[in-house]
């Protein structure tokens, strides 16, 4: 079976309390690679070596620009690597081979964007009140950040932190999930490659108490950029509060994808199936609240299970395969779990609900494509994320309405409308609480579109042109041209 080993100072090295656990293929069932257990003294290693490539060497010493190049010399290594990364990320993963190539077909342009606009940052001279002053500002990098991800997307998620952060002139230690850590094992090695200088990325991995914790409450971490659930999340978050430390929050969503009767219905349908069932719903903007206006509710929802009924579930390395495993065995147990929760509050069971068995499935932790409808927004299925490919369908009269059961959750990551009406979809985009409001389609994401939560779906925002700014501090120089005394007792 393959050992990994930690990504420290730019080389491999063991964990320091010599052990490892596994990690299994979705698909399979199986083991198939041994991923180091760090603890805090991997932790401390880690921080040390990101601290001294801040503060001293190459990369404190070296230009903007120059951070630009290695960025972009790094995009072309993830592209020529693109397959063998893909097909880790599969193996550890369950994801299909056909999200995971177009993934990494799209992570180069991270850096590329963030590569270019690395010595585009710049500060401001002030036009002072007082005389006799001259002062400017200048845009610092915060220092080390830790970047701690989560198993369903491992290194889109990490490559949204990692290349803003590098742009900005900060290190980093990334703590990947530890059901799917192996991807960015693998692709901490290209930095080197790149010449990036050693400490500049570290990957520490292991458990979240053990690793993750410590990784927090390292005093010399000054930012923690995080995506995960919301309960990881909000105590990351009262932690880092203690010590004055940067957040930013990436959390769940329960979002309502929201079909007007005057909508293209069969596009609507496309939608609402890909905003569920890609990447068997373990995305944070999964649409899993679908709000149908009652007119064609039972139309619709026969289009979308003519659509669902279709999707072929099976080996994530099949390009034939639509729907693969769920990832982990926790995550199987809690989708079924919820499946049982909607049964038990009343809401119709349309399609699917139990686990997905037969050849196809071999021992994988398959949960069939599952719809209910007449959902009521106040049942758990309707508020809670379930993080898996189980839709919930609701119904609608009108606009306000639609607002109102959209609005009524504690999350607000993403929403989106589906309308003809081009005043419709204006008003809505408005009012919608959510960081993305698409309107005709789902899930387009981009490095050029800011992404982030309204509510408890996070806080601080990445991608786009301002996410930089997330790794920046500003500080004001103030210069006396000779003219101010320096007298303690002129009060000026
Ligand atoms: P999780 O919160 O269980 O774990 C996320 C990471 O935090 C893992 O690396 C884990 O080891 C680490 N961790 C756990 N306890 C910790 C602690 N005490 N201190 C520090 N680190 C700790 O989340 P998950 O189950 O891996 O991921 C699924 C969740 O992620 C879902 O809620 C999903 O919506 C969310 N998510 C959000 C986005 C977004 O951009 N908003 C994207 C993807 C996933």
């Amino acid at each position: 079976m393959k050992r990994y080993a930690l990504r420290i100072a730019g080389e491999s090295v063991d964990p320091s309390g010599g052990t490892w656990f596994d990690t299994q293929n979705p698909f399979t069932g199986q083991a198939w690679a041994q991923i180091p257990r760090a603890d805090a003294r991997d932790v401390d290693r880690a921080v040390q070596a990101a601290h001294r490539a801040f503060t001293e060497g190459a990369w404190a010493e070296m230009s903007a620009s120059q951070r630009g190049l290695l960025l972009h010399r790094l995009a072309d290594l993830v592209e020529r690597d693109a397959s063998r990364l893909a097909a880790t990320e599969v193996r550890d993963n369950g994801k299909l081979l056909a999200e995971m190539s177009a993934q990494l077909a799209y992570i180069p342009q991270w850096y590329r964007y963030y590569g270019g606009l690395a010595d585009k940052v710049q500060g401001t001279t002030l036009p002072l009140d007082k005389k006799g002053y001259f002062a400017f500002t200048r845009k610092e990098p915060l220092g080390v950040v830790a970047a701690i991800t989560p198993w369903n997307s491992p290194l889109m998620l990490a490559s949204w932190k990692i290349a803003p952060a590098l742009a900005a002139g900060c290190t980093v230690v990334v703590k990947p999930s530890e059901f799917t850590s192996a991807s960015t094992l693998e692709f901490a090695e290209l930095f080197d490659e790149a010449g990036f200088p050693p400490g500049v990325i570290n990957v520490v991995t292991g458990f979240g108490r053990e690793v993750g914790s410590p990784l927090v409450e390292h005093p010399l971490v000054r930012k923690i950029s995080f995506t995960g659930s919301d309960t990881t999340g909000r105590m990351i978050n009262e932690q880092a509060a203690r010590h004055f430390k940067h957040t930013a929050m990436e959390l769940g969503g329960k979002s309502p994808n929201i079909v007007f009767a005057d909508a293209d219905l069969e596009q609507a349908a496309f939608g609402a199936i890909s905003g569920i069932f890609a990447a068997t719903g373990q995305t944070c903007i999964a649409g899993s609240r679908l709000l149908v206006q009652d007119s064609i509710y039972d139309d619709f929802v026969e289009r979308l299970l003519a659509v669902a009924r279709t999707a072929r579930m099976g080996d994530p390395m099949d390009p034939a395969t639509q729907v693969g495993p769920v990832t982990t065995p926790p995550q199987f147990e809690k989708v079924l779990d919820y499946i049982d929760v909607a049964k038990r509050e009343g809401a119709t069971l349309l399609l699917g609900g139990e686990r997905g068995s037969g050849a196809a499935c071999g021992q994988g932790w398959f949960v069939q494509p599952t719809i209910f409808g007449d959902v009521r927004n106040d049942m758990r299925i309707a508020q809670e994320e379930v993080f898996g490919p189980v839709l919930s369908v609701l119904r609608f009269k009108d606009e306000a309405e639609a607002l109102s059961i959209a609005n009524d959750v504690r999350f607000g990551l993403a929403a989106a409308v589906w309308t003809r009406d081009i005043g419709r979809a204006l008003r809505m985009s408005e009012r919608l609480q959510a960081g993305t409001v698409w309107v005709n389609t789902y899930r387009a994401v981009s490095y050029l579109a800011p992404f982030g939560g309204y509510k408890d779906s996070g806080l601080g925002r990445e991608n786009g042109i301002d996410a930089i700014q997330e790794y920046l501090q500003v500080k004001s120089v103030w210069i006396n041209s000779g003219a101010v005394s320096g007298n303690p007792f002129v009060i000026r």
